[in-house]
Protein backbone atom coordinates (compact mmCIF):
# COMPACT_ATOMS: atom_id res chain seq x y z
CA UNK A 1 0.00 0.00 0.00
CA UNK A 2 1.42 3.10 -0.91
CA UNK A 3 -0.53 6.32 0.52
CA UNK A 4 -0.29 10.08 0.15
CA UNK A 5 -0.45 12.82 3.45
CA UNK A 6 -1.20 16.14 2.02
CA UNK A 7 -1.32 18.46 4.95
CA UNK A 8 -1.82 22.51 4.59
CA UNK A 9 -3.96 24.11 6.36
CA UNK A 10 -6.37 24.16 3.45
CA UNK A 11 -8.19 27.96 4.60
CA UNK A 12 -9.91 27.16 2.38
CA UNK A 13 -9.03 23.92 0.44
CA UNK A 14 -8.67 25.32 -3.30
CA UNK A 15 -9.15 24.09 -6.74
CA UNK A 16 -4.63 23.58 -6.98
CA UNK A 17 -4.79 21.40 -4.54
CA UNK A 18 -7.16 18.85 -5.90
CA UNK A 19 -5.53 18.72 -9.04
CA UNK A 20 -2.10 18.38 -7.61
CA UNK A 21 -3.49 15.15 -5.12
CA UNK A 22 -5.16 13.54 -8.24
CA UNK A 23 -1.69 14.43 -10.50
CA UNK A 24 0.83 12.84 -7.29
CA UNK A 25 -1.77 9.81 -6.73
CA UNK A 26 -1.86 8.75 -10.64
CA UNK A 27 1.62 9.95 -11.34
CA UNK A 28 3.18 7.62 -8.27
CA UNK A 29 0.96 4.98 -8.48
CA UNK A 30 -1.03 5.92 -5.47
CA UNK A 31 -4.01 4.19 -3.11
CA UNK A 32 -5.19 6.87 -1.53
CA UNK A 33 -4.17 10.58 -0.25
CA UNK A 34 -4.84 11.43 3.08
CA UNK A 35 -5.82 14.98 3.36
CA UNK A 36 -4.84 16.44 7.25
CA UNK A 37 -5.97 19.71 7.48
CA UNK A 38 -3.84 21.66 10.76
CA UNK A 39 -5.28 22.71 13.93
CA UNK A 40 -2.79 25.39 15.50
CA UNK A 41 0.18 25.41 13.00
CA UNK A 42 3.11 26.66 14.00
CA UNK A 43 3.75 27.96 10.53
CA UNK A 44 1.67 30.08 10.15
CA UNK A 45 0.02 33.35 11.22
CA UNK A 46 -3.30 32.86 13.05
CA UNK A 47 -4.85 36.19 11.20
CA UNK A 48 -7.85 35.48 8.69
CA UNK A 49 -7.08 31.50 9.97
CA UNK A 50 -10.85 29.97 9.57
CA UNK A 51 -11.65 27.39 12.42
CA UNK A 52 -10.19 24.48 12.30
CA UNK A 53 -13.60 22.14 12.30
CA UNK A 54 -14.69 24.44 9.12
CA UNK A 55 -11.30 24.08 7.13
CA UNK A 56 -11.84 20.20 8.15
CA UNK A 57 -15.74 20.24 6.70
CA UNK A 58 -14.79 22.31 3.76
CA UNK A 59 -12.20 19.11 2.91
CA UNK A 60 -14.19 16.82 3.44
CA UNK A 61 -17.17 18.46 0.81
CA UNK A 62 -14.69 18.85 -1.77
CA UNK A 63 -12.89 15.31 -1.32
CA UNK A 64 -16.83 13.56 -1.19
CA UNK A 65 -16.65 12.29 -4.77
CA UNK A 66 -13.35 11.43 -4.63
CA UNK A 67 -13.07 7.78 -3.27
CA UNK A 68 -8.87 7.49 -3.32
CA UNK A 69 -9.30 10.89 -0.93
CA UNK A 70 -9.75 10.99 2.69
CA UNK A 71 -9.46 13.50 5.39
CA UNK A 72 -8.45 12.94 9.13
CA UNK A 73 -9.12 15.17 11.76
CA UNK A 74 -5.66 13.81 13.71
CA UNK A 75 -4.00 17.67 13.84
CA UNK A 76 -7.51 19.79 14.41
CA UNK A 77 -7.80 18.04 17.55
CA UNK A 78 -4.28 18.14 19.09
CA UNK A 79 -4.57 21.02 21.99
CA UNK A 80 -0.93 22.27 21.17
CA UNK A 81 0.53 22.98 17.57
CA UNK A 82 1.20 19.85 15.27
CA UNK A 83 4.63 19.04 14.08
CA UNK A 84 5.10 17.23 11.22
CA UNK A 85 7.08 14.45 12.65
CA UNK A 86 4.38 13.37 15.44
CA UNK A 87 1.91 13.43 13.12
CA UNK A 88 3.85 10.98 10.49
CA UNK A 89 5.39 8.83 13.16
CA UNK A 90 1.45 8.13 14.38
CA UNK A 91 0.41 7.41 10.78
CA UNK A 92 3.08 4.72 10.89
CA UNK A 93 1.99 3.54 14.20
CA UNK A 94 -1.17 3.07 12.59
CA UNK A 95 -1.01 1.87 9.93
CA UNK A 96 1.88 -0.46 10.33
CA UNK A 97 4.69 -2.04 8.19
CA UNK A 98 2.79 -2.94 4.94
CA UNK A 99 2.07 0.53 4.29
CA UNK A 100 4.72 3.15 2.82
CA UNK A 101 4.18 6.73 3.28
CA UNK A 102 4.38 10.11 0.91
CA UNK A 103 4.25 13.27 2.54
CA UNK A 104 3.63 15.63 -0.32
CA UNK A 105 4.60 19.21 -0.22
CA UNK A 106 4.79 22.67 -2.32
CA UNK A 107 8.02 23.95 -3.27
CA UNK A 108 7.57 27.22 -1.43
CA UNK A 109 6.90 25.49 1.78
CA UNK A 110 9.42 22.96 1.44
CA UNK A 111 11.37 25.61 1.50
CA UNK A 112 11.51 26.43 5.20
CA UNK A 113 12.02 22.93 5.99
CA UNK A 114 14.93 23.88 7.89
CA UNK A 115 12.56 25.58 10.41
CA UNK A 116 10.60 22.25 11.08
CA UNK A 117 10.98 20.08 14.41
CA UNK A 118 13.41 17.60 13.83
CA UNK A 119 13.91 18.20 10.20
CA UNK A 120 16.62 15.62 9.05
CA UNK A 121 14.53 12.84 11.10
CA UNK A 122 11.37 13.76 9.44
CA UNK A 123 13.57 13.17 5.73
CA UNK A 124 14.44 9.90 6.88
CA UNK A 125 10.79 8.99 8.37
CA UNK A 126 9.14 8.25 4.87
CA UNK A 127 9.39 10.04 1.18
CA UNK A 128 8.89 13.65 0.34
CA UNK A 129 7.53 14.33 -2.91
CA UNK A 130 8.04 17.90 -3.51
CA UNK A 131 5.61 20.03 -6.19
CA UNK A 132 6.98 23.17 -8.13
CA UNK A 133 4.51 26.08 -7.70
CA UNK A 134 4.37 29.03 -9.58
CA UNK A 135 6.70 31.49 -7.81
CA UNK A 136 9.36 29.29 -6.47
CA UNK A 137 12.49 27.78 -8.46
CA UNK A 138 14.12 24.46 -7.44
CA UNK A 139 17.29 26.30 -7.80
CA UNK A 140 16.65 27.29 -4.48
CA UNK A 141 16.71 23.81 -2.99
CA UNK A 142 20.59 23.99 -3.42
CA UNK A 143 20.56 25.94 -1.14
CA UNK A 144 19.07 23.63 1.63
CA UNK A 145 22.09 21.96 3.63
CA UNK A 146 20.22 19.44 5.26
CA UNK A 147 19.71 17.76 1.58
CA UNK A 148 21.99 15.59 -0.03
CA UNK A 149 23.91 16.87 -3.03
CA UNK A 150 21.50 18.09 -6.09
CA UNK A 151 23.40 19.20 -9.21
CA UNK A 152 21.78 22.75 -10.16
CA UNK A 153 21.88 20.66 -13.85
CA UNK A 154 18.91 19.08 -12.52
CA UNK A 155 17.41 21.56 -10.67
CA UNK A 156 17.72 23.91 -13.41
CA UNK A 157 16.29 21.15 -15.92
CA UNK A 158 12.98 21.40 -13.60
CA UNK A 159 12.91 24.59 -13.54
CA UNK A 160 13.14 25.11 -17.03
CA UNK A 161 10.61 22.21 -17.99
CA UNK A 162 13.11 20.34 -19.71
CA UNK A 163 12.90 17.47 -17.26
CA UNK A 164 9.72 16.77 -14.86
CA UNK A 165 10.85 14.50 -11.87
CA UNK A 166 14.08 13.68 -10.50
CA UNK A 167 14.70 11.38 -7.29
CA UNK A 168 17.09 11.60 -4.66
CA UNK A 169 17.78 9.35 -2.39
CA UNK A 170 17.75 9.94 1.38
CA UNK A 171 17.97 7.03 2.86
CA UNK A 172 17.41 2.83 1.49
CA UNK A 173 13.44 3.87 2.57
CA UNK A 174 12.97 7.54 2.06
CA UNK A 175 13.12 9.04 -1.25
CA UNK A 176 12.95 12.66 -2.38
CA UNK A 177 10.96 13.18 -5.19
CA UNK A 178 10.88 16.53 -7.02
CA UNK A 179 8.26 17.03 -9.01
CA UNK A 180 7.57 19.54 -11.88
CA UNK A 181 3.74 19.39 -12.54
CA UNK A 182 1.50 21.73 -14.74
CA UNK A 183 1.78 25.09 -13.41
CA UNK A 184 -1.48 25.22 -11.09
CA UNK A 185 -1.80 29.31 -9.96
CA UNK A 186 -4.40 29.33 -7.01
CA UNK A 187 -3.19 30.56 -3.59
CA UNK A 188 -5.44 29.95 -0.70
CA UNK A 189 -4.75 33.93 -0.03
CA UNK A 190 -5.34 34.78 -3.14
CA UNK A 191 -8.60 32.92 -2.64
CA UNK A 192 -9.57 35.03 0.89
CA UNK A 193 -8.22 38.45 -0.65
CA UNK A 194 -11.42 37.83 -3.52
CA UNK A 195 -13.60 36.58 -0.80
CA UNK A 196 -12.97 39.88 1.41
CA UNK A 197 -13.63 42.27 -1.39
CA UNK A 198 -16.07 40.55 -3.30
CA UNK A 199 -14.58 39.61 -6.48
CA UNK A 200 -15.90 36.84 -9.25
CA UNK A 201 -14.20 33.67 -7.56
CA UNK A 202 -14.08 32.08 -11.59
CA UNK A 203 -13.47 28.16 -11.16
CA UNK A 204 -10.82 28.59 -7.89
CA UNK A 205 -12.90 26.68 -5.22
CA UNK A 206 -14.68 23.61 -5.78
CA UNK A 207 -18.52 24.23 -5.47
CA UNK A 208 -19.53 22.38 -2.50
CA UNK A 209 -16.27 24.54 -0.92
CA UNK A 210 -17.74 28.31 -1.99
CA UNK A 211 -21.13 27.33 -0.69
CA UNK A 212 -20.18 26.40 2.55
CA UNK A 213 -18.24 29.65 2.79
CA UNK A 214 -21.36 31.08 1.51
CA UNK A 215 -23.54 29.31 4.28
CA UNK A 216 -21.32 29.96 7.15
CA UNK A 217 -19.97 33.92 5.99
CA UNK A 218 -16.38 32.70 6.27
CA UNK A 219 -13.18 35.01 5.19
CA UNK A 220 -15.48 38.58 4.74
CA UNK A 221 -13.14 40.63 7.14
CA UNK A 222 -9.46 38.92 8.06
CA UNK A 223 -10.31 40.74 11.51
CA UNK A 224 -13.95 38.71 11.95
CA UNK A 225 -11.61 35.11 12.32
CA UNK A 226 -8.14 36.77 13.47
P1 LIG B 1 -1.85 30.25 1.57
O1 LIG B 1 -1.99 31.06 0.31
O2 LIG B 1 -2.81 30.64 2.66
O3 LIG B 1 -0.42 30.17 2.06
P2 LIG B 1 -1.90 27.73 0.13
O4 LIG B 1 -2.65 28.00 -1.11
O5 LIG B 1 -0.40 27.65 0.06
O6 LIG B 1 -2.31 28.77 1.26
P3 LIG B 1 -1.95 25.53 2.00
O7 LIG B 1 -3.12 24.93 2.65
O8 LIG B 1 -1.01 26.30 2.83
O9 LIG B 1 -2.50 26.43 0.77
O10 LIG B 1 -1.19 24.45 1.13
C1 LIG B 1 -1.06 23.09 1.47
C2 LIG B 1 0.06 22.53 0.63
O11 LIG B 1 -0.27 22.65 -0.77
C3 LIG B 1 1.40 23.28 0.80
O12 LIG B 1 2.43 22.31 0.79
C4 LIG B 1 1.46 24.17 -0.42
O13 LIG B 1 2.78 24.45 -0.79
C5 LIG B 1 0.76 23.32 -1.47
N1 LIG B 1 0.12 24.13 -2.50
C6 LIG B 1 -0.96 24.93 -2.35
N2 LIG B 1 -1.29 25.51 -3.51
C7 LIG B 1 -0.41 25.08 -4.42
C8 LIG B 1 -0.22 25.34 -5.83
N3 LIG B 1 -1.01 26.18 -6.49
N4 LIG B 1 0.81 24.69 -6.46
C9 LIG B 1 1.63 23.85 -5.78
N5 LIG B 1 1.51 23.58 -4.44
C10 LIG B 1 0.52 24.18 -3.78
Amino acid sequence: MKIGLFGGTFNPIHRCHLTIARQVRDRLALDSILFIPTGTPPHKQLKSLAPAHHRLAMVREAIAEEPTFSATDLEVHRASPSYSIDTVRALQQKYGQGVELFFLIGLDAFLDIPTWKQAPDLLRTCHFVVIGRPGSQFIRLATLTLLPHISDESLRALDAGTVDRVDVPIEATAHLILLALAPCPVSASDVRSRLRRGLNLGDVLPVQVESYIMRFGLYKEAADLA
